[in-house]
């Protein structure tokens, strides 16, 4: 069977759907597929920043008062220091990554883009893209398949690529929130972002070279932030991620 759109994008996370609602905006028809459905995790810091909820309000998402927890800057803070800078303008904002994805799907189905979930791509054929069965053809295809894209190893983009690759936890913890900055732990083998996503709840992202690092055996690299965590209760599962820093060859622009 053969269908076709304007815009075919690849990847239903964020960067898709802004990528949809951005190309919705100048006209064309959007079609996103994703082999997940909503909601869709992973384990990220939470916090947006200022240019971020900036370019997301001028996509027609707004994220409020009730969505997450504003934050004035940055701190980055080790065993004795600590370095801050506020952000000039425009706040970021704590939100929790499944309450971001639902309101950029629920902006997605208000301006007409139509969302195919649980629709993997398997691969491209000339200007079409195969979804299961069903062969779509588009003018355009954007790749928005995440860090480990299959769509830029398709079309050739992964070789001379240089990566750096690191592991992390995420885990969101019950507890007043202490701080009104977006928080970066320095540690000898670890970082732990911190950021508070409302009065009573933080998300705590630790990321390391380790393979074997988990959050609750790094407290000894963050004895501040231990001191704040280690008796808060839990409000979610640990998840993990592989990320990884890529060095690309060329960037194309225009
Ligand atoms: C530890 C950590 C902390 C971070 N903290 C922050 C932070 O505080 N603030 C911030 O702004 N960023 C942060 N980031 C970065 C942020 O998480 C990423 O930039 C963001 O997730 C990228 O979104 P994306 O839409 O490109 O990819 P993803 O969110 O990975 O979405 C890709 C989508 O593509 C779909 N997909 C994949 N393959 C296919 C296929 N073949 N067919 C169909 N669908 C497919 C997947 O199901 C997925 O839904 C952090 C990252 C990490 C690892």
């Amino acid at each position: 069977m053969g269908v076709g759109t304007g815009v075919l994008v690849i990847g239903g996370g964020p960067a898709g759907l802004a990528a949809a609602l951005a190309a919705r905006k100048k006209g064309f028809d959007v079609t996103v597929a994703d082999g997940a459905k909503p909601p869709i995790d992973k384990a990220c810091g939470e916090g947006l920043m200022p240019g971020t909820v900036t370019a997301l309000r001028e996509l027609g998402v707004a994220i409020g008062p009730g969505d997450g927890q504003a934050f004035r800057g940055i701190r980055f803070l080790d065993a004795g220091t600590s370095a801050e800078a506020s952000f000039s303008g425009v706040s970021g904002v704590g939100v929790r990554r499944t309450v971001l994805h639902q309101k950029m799907v629920e902006r997605a189905e208000g301006c007409g883009i139509t969302l195919l979930w649980n629709t993997p791509v398997a691969g491209l054929s000339g200007d079409s893209a195969i979804l299961g069965g069903t062969v779509v053809k588009s003018r355009w295809i954007i790749g928005a398949d995440g860090i480990h894209s299959r769509v830029r190893r398709w079309i050739g983009l992964d070789g001379n690529v240089r990566q750096e690759m690191r592991f992390a936890q995420r885990r969101h913890y019950r507890v007043k929130a202490w701080t009104d900055c977006m928080e970066i732990h320095w540690g000898q083998k670890a970082q732990a972002y911190v950021t508070p996503l409302s009065n009573e709840e933080t998300c705590v992202a630790l990321i390391s070279r380790d393979p074997r690092m988990r959050l609750e055996e790094a407290w000894r690299e963050f004895p501040k932030l231990a001191g704040r965590l280690c008796r808060a209760e839990p409000r979610s599962a640990e998840r993990g991620a592989v990320t990884v820093s890529r060095r690309l060859g060329q960037v194309y622009r225009g």
